[in-house]
């Protein structure tokens, strides 16, 4: 099994996170099947009712030991003013471009290749590959396979997690959380000059102001910072659409999206109430969709300590994007380290480094004799 030509495959599905991901999961079952993996489909109905796969491979049948997971996940972000076609990988100056090379479909291939080089006898724990649906959009794939594995209710959850998010190859052993919701103000569509209409924006102006005040604490009280991260407050980002609105028409529809990264030890709940209640006062409707924990393994727990022994650094590092780890983290000690640069992800004209292949299947192939052989 070859991790390169594996992602110029994957990278041939479309597999924006909106879309049925059934196909490609087919033919990753097959793959996994074909290096001698056990393998269970966990199906679930996103919010939209899409049906989606996510997939756990396992091998190491001979032992009743919790074992390490690769985690990764197949979704991408979808690829809009691409100067080539991103479902189609091309091979170019030392690079593979394609949507997804970087971000994850690289790194699940290099897991996979890592699994097929090892036969069950040679594992004393066993290996979990674990491919998710939908992280780019809140996680729910991971939040699936948790909730309805049979496979992780029969032998437990394993214990370790090495989730394959592009970190240039560092151990990262902390994240920022994403909180996400929207405000709604509804109002009547007329010609402005009518004096009919009733414009949905002004509603929304005096909750506006009150998150501007929450935008101001969080990113400039210093009670509020965390000095182990980069930059040391979260962001509460603030965008409003009114469905770019003719400037004659009276506004029908006016939404405002909030994007919170709380960090470890935050109070998230604090200030998603006080978003709340601010928008229940203006009588707006306030729709929370995704609501996902900072994670923190702590520096000298043994996946930290071993990932830092494999990669020859000191310290671990933190990054201000949210992984699977913030559902994963929750049932094993877990680490996120992957190839490719967190610079190339979700970008047009997305690639990965080709050196990047045979390093992240190095790493991932040295957690596995560590944890599941050694
Ligand atoms: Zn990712």
């Amino acid at each position: 099994m070859d991790a390169k030509e594996l992602t110029q495959t994957l990278i041939g599905y479309n597999t924006v996170s909106p879309r049925s991901n059934v196909e490609v999961m087919e033919f990753l079952t097959e793959t996994l099947e074909s290096i001698d993996c056990e393998v269970e489909q966990v199906e679930y109905r996103d919010p939209a009712g899409v049906l989606k796969v996510n997939l756990i491979g396992r091998k190491g049948r001979n032992t009743d030991k919790r074992g390490l997971a690769l985690l990764g996940h197949i979704d991408t972000v979808p690829a809009i003013g691409w100067s080539m076609n991103p479902f189609e990988a091309r091979i170019a100056d030392g690079k593979m471009y394609g949507r997804g090379s970087c971000d994850m479909k690289g790194s699940v291939a290099c897991m996979i290749e890592v699994a097929s080089r090892y036969a069950d006898s040679e594992l004393n724990a066993p290996l979990y590959v674990v491919i998710t649906a939908d992280e780019e959009v809140g996680y729910f794939g991971a939040s699936a396979v948790v909730e309805k594995s049979q496979m992780f209710k029969k032998h437990g959850f394993p214990q370790y997690g090495v989730v394959g998010e592009p970190t240039e190859l560092h151990a990262v052993y902390a994240h920022k959380g994403a909180v996400r919701f929207t405000v709604t103000a509804h109002g009547r569509a007329a010609h402005s000059s009518t004096g009919e209409g009733d414009n949905a924006n002004l509603k929304l102006i005096p909750f506006l102001a009150e998150m501007r005040e929450i935008y101001q604490e969080l990113t400039s009280d210093t009670q509020y910072y965390n000095a182990e991260f980069t930059p040391p407050f979260t962001d509460w980002n603030i965008t409003i659409s009114d469905g770019e609105c003719a400037a004659n028409i009276t506004s029908p529809l006016s939404v405002c999206s909030i994007n919170y990264r709380p960090m470890p030890g935050d109070d998230a709940q604090v200030w998603i109430d006080r978003a709340r209640e601010s928008a229940e006062r203006h009588e707006l409707i306030f729709d929370l969709y995704i609501n996902a924990p900072p994670v923190r393994t702590s520096p000298d727990a043994e996946i930290i300590q071993t990932a830092l022994k494999i990669t020859g650094e000191t310290t671990p590092q933190t990054v201000a994007y949210s992984t699977d780890a913030t559902v994963f983290a929750q049932h094993m000690e877990t680490v996120i380290i992957g190839p490719g640069s967190i610079r190339q992800a979700h970008t047009v004209d997305e690639w990965m480094a080709l050196d990047q292949f045979p390093q992240g299947a190095s790493i991932f192939n040295q957690f596995v004799e560590r944890l599941c052989v050694g």
